[in-house]
């Protein structure tokens, strides 16, 4: 797909309008199977998180997303009432333009999840059935899901993004998307990206560094290690928190939507900042009119 077919013009005067998402064309009862091409580690192998880079192949269906949409995906099986296995969301992690020089090729950034009940360990269906499929496997998906979550039209809006851990793979869309843009076309970010440490501080780090690579002057990221440093635990809204500047300065424009994507939870404690930056008396009033005006947005799981 061009990329000039995908940018769309500003066409009202509402400024945080977004790019018109594609509606869900495979729905998870009538899925299409399509061909994994790739799945790479994201993690080192001895790392007690595992994160994987899934490639699939849309080539032959009528599968069109924006970044930010999420992907269905269906394991094989069947659940314990003989049903077909319940669908799970997965955020593309690709531009609309597909990844580079592969224009159907789309990818999901996927943590294997394991959990602890009386003792004993389980794993997560679907993500430890998308962390061990091999190229040429084919896999059901359904989608894409989500209007909301997407980029606007204007690039004059600021995009301020927040993220944790596989809450990343959106935002590697987005920078992906404009990286292809002439400079005054693209919006700026300011990203706050949370991990445990540099080794799963996916996307950015030595395995992988696709946003260092499409870092420039109109992006800025701040990284929150919690784990790194035993003396120095930093969460993403600990890194809002001692450099909020680039957010306030984005408030003072008056032009942003906020993105916040990853770990359930993390809302909070960047609410937090922004009641301090807005202040405590305003907040609630300020809080209400963002959500209403589509200016806050979160995916949290
Ligand atoms: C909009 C959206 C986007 C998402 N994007 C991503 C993404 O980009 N990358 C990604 O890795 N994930 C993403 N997720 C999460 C993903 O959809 C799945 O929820 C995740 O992979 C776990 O699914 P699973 O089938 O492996 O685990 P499941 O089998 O569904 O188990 C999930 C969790 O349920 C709990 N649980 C289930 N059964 C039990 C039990 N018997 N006892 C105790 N606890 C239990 C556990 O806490 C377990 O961790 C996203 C979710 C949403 C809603």
């Amino acid at each position: 797909m061009e990329l000039s077919v995908l940018m769309e013009p500003v066409t009202n005067q509402n400024p945080l309008e977004r790019l018109s998402a594609p509606p869900m064309i495979y729905k998870p009862s009538s899925p299409v199977e399509v061909e994994v091409i790739e799945n790479t580690l994201l993690t080192p192998e001895d790392y007690s998180e595992e994160i994987r880079h899934i490639v699939l192949d849309l080539k032959g269906t009528d599968y069109r997303y924006l970044e930010g949409q999420s992907m269905g995906v269906i394991a094989p099986g069947e659940d314990e009432k003989g049903k077909p296995n319940r669908v799970r969301l997965y955020s593309i992690a690709s531009p609309a333009m597909g990844e580079p020089g592969a224009p159907s090729h789309v990818a999901l950034c996927v943590k294997r999840v394991a959990y602890e009940e009386s003792g004993t360990s389980y794993y997560g269906l679907c993500s430890n059935y998308l962390c061990d499929v091999k190229p040429g496997d084919k896999v059901k998906i359904s989608g894409p899901n989500g209007k909301r979550f997407v980029m606007p039209r204007d690039p004059e809006v600021d995009l301020l993004l927040f993220a944790t851990g596989t809450g990343i793979a959106p935002f590697r869309g987005f920078f992906m998307r404009l990286a292809g843009l002439p400079a005054e076309e693209r919006s700026h970010i300011v990203l706050y990206y949370g991990s445990r440490t540099m080794k799963d501080h996916v996307y950015y780090n030595a395995i992988n560094n696709d946003l260092g690579n499409l870092a420039d002057s109109k992006n800025i990221i701040h990284s929150a290690l919690s784990r790194e440093d035993p003396n120095k635990k930093l969460h993403v809204q600990d890194r809002f928190r001692l450099e909020p500047g680039p957010v306030e300065e984005a408030l003072k424009r008056g032009n942003f939507l906020i993105y916040i994507c990853g770990i359930k939870g993390m809302e909070k404690g960047i609410e937090d900042v922004f009641r301090q930056i807005v202040g405590e008396d305003s907040w609630d009033a300020t809080k209400q009119e963002w959500k209403e005006k589509t200016i806050w947005n979160q995916e949290v799981y």
